[in-house]
């Protein structure tokens, strides 16, 4: 089958595409100039016409898609930003959700192939900043974002404008879904990774231009950035970039995945513990904050659900898998 995959030049995509084409996939991916064809082309030479690369210039205008979806057996959507620079909401929200509807309208009249449609939402459409702890699953919805971009406008923080764009991405997509039951042949599947981190095969040409995850990352790990408290304190959930796009790519094959809704999580980190993890390759990097115990990490979101597993039949790398391959890459490209 033809999968399409949207902003296919983008971390988690390229991963994607790798793994789809390995597993015999053709892919049509969307960029939005075509200079941005040539590096993918030659990353994924030895697979020919089974990479095709169409430009979809700006996603939110009606119609958008409705040439990549013709032909089309599923699709992968992950072209959506992914930044902490916006001075608006809606700088995030417009693309994010306009370009969500555009898809799945182009879907609905020309993708007369399309049996599934794989959206990537985050968890940030699941997890909540409260005070006490609390163990979130797909059951969750994250409303503080949206109501924060509502409240506050542009004096909303970059991170609730975020959180706010994949919540309501996400929500549209199931909207659509419900809307047009009985008009559409296609169900759909939502991923929602946390922090995606992991080797990079996306044409980065130093270390500033890396994805907004692995920027943080290589700024903990390599550059030593973090101070004490912040090392012992900040962190998040996250996943390896090729278990995610594994998920992306198993639930495409796994016919129980329609209609579902996947967290996936590999656990909770603060920085230090990443740093420790890292330090069991190369114990030269930074000690960071030596008096840090993991035991009294005090983690207020954290994720619980069993599903991706238990559905998709996938197991997750470990920290330090994770870490000795993401040094591994960094030195390869020369910048460690
Ligand atoms: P990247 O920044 O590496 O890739 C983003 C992709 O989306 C690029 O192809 C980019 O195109 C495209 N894109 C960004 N903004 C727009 C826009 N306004 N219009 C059209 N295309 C756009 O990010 P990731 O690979 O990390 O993210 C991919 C998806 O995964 C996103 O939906 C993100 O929200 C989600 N995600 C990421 C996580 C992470 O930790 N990395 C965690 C959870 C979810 P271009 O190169 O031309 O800018």
């Amino acid at each position: 089958g033809k999968v399409l995959v949207t902003g296919s030049n983008g971390y988690i995509s390229v991963w994607i595409v790798k793994l789809l084409l390995e597993a015999g996939f053709s892919v049509r991916g969307t960029i939005r100039s075509s200079d941005k064809a040539a590096y993918l082309k030659t990353l994924f030479a030895s697979y020919g016409d089974k990479l095709e690369l169409v430009v979809v210039k700006d996603i939110t205008l009606p119609g958008a898609f409705d040439e990549a979806v013709k032909g089309v057996d599923a699709i992968e959507h992950l072209a959506s930003p992914f930044h902490m620079k916006s001075t608006h909401p809606d700088d995030m929200i417009i693309p994010a959700v306009q370009g969500t509807r555009t898809l799945l309208q182009s879907a609905l009249q020309h993708g007369t192939n399309v049996k599934r449609i794989v959206i990537t939402s985050s968890t940030a459409s699941i997890g909540e900043f409260l005070d006490t702890a609390k163990v979130f699953t797909e059951d969750d919805w994250n409303n503080q974002s949206e109501r924060e971009a509502k409240e506050k406008g542009k004096d909303c923080s970059p991170t609730h404008s975020y959180r706010a764009s994949k919540t309501l991405a996400e929500k549209e997509a199931w909207r659509f879904v419900e809307e047009h039951q009985g008009k559409i042949d296609w169900d759909l599947v939502t991923i929602c990774p946390p922090y995606v981190y992991g080797p990079v095969l996306q044409d980065v040409k130093s270390p500033d231009a890396l994805n907004t995850s692995m920027a943080s990352w290589y700024d903990y790990i390599v550059e030593g950035t973090g101070d004490d408290k912040t090392l012992a304190n900040v962190g998040g959930g996250w996943v390896d970039v090729r278990d995610t796009a594994a998920a992306h790519v198993k639930s495409l094959m796994v016919e129980a995945a329609g209609n579902k809704r996947f967290l996936n999580s590999a656990g909770e980190y603060m920085w230090q513990d990443w740093i420790l993890a890292a330090r069991k390759t190369d114990s030269k990097l930074t000690p960071g904050n030596t008096a840090y115990d993991p035991e009294k990490a005090v983690h207020l979101i954290r994720f619980g659900s069993t599903r991706v597993q238990d559905i998709l039949g996938l197991t997750y790398h470990t920290k330090e898998e994770t870490a000795r391959d993401c040094l591994a890459n960094f030195r390869e490209h020369g910048w460690y």
